[in-house]
């Protein structure tokens, strides 16, 4: 029972965090609206529609822009990589890739200064990619959006992202 429960919201998390990156995607390709403000945009429309509270909302929402400034953060070449077409996985990926395009040359500085204290813990929702303990360096690859797990070899629950 317990584990069906934390399935249920882990599928509720994860269905959420799909729907606000994509909509925050939406508003940035509209053009005309930093990351900030699209994100409080889309978050404000979901709290309107009344299926999800402002605090789910903000705490998917932090997941969702660390996630960008993550990507944001990384050299040249591999944002390129993200952000070619052939190579974008499905999902939520290709949302952050969009996110990413519409407004790369803001988040540059921001990521510079913020990749260090980017934080990925057990329990949070991430889109696909990478994720490095900072205690063994044991890797889990994650396939599509989902909640962080503890580490496979060493439970505990700090990592570093890549893609
Ligand atoms: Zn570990």
């Amino acid at each position: 029972m317990t584990e069906n429960n934390d399935n249920n919201k882990e599928q509720q998390e994860v269905g959420l965090y799909e729907k606000l990156a994509g909509r925050t995607a939406e508003l940035l390709e509209e053009g005309k609206k930093t990351l900030d403000e699209a994100l409080k945009k889309a978050k404000d429309e979901m709290q309107k529609a009344g299926e999800f509270s402002g605090e789910q909302l903000d705490k998917i929402g932090s997941y969702v822009q660390r996630d960008v400034i993550e990507n944001a953060g990384k050299a040249t070449e591999a944002i390129k990589k993200t952000v070619n077409p052939q190579r974008v996985a499905a999902g939520a990926q290709s949302i952050i890739a969009r996110i990413l395009t519409s407004a790369a040359d803001a988040l540059g500085e921001l990521a510079e200064k913020t990749e260090q204290g980017l934080q990925f813990q057990t329990g949070e929702v991430t889109s696909a990619g990478t994720l490095t303990c900072k205690e063994c360096g044991a890797e889990m690859h994650m396939k599509k959006t989902g909640r962080i797990p503890p580490c496979p070899k060493c439970h505990k629950t700090g990592f570093r992202k890549s893609y």
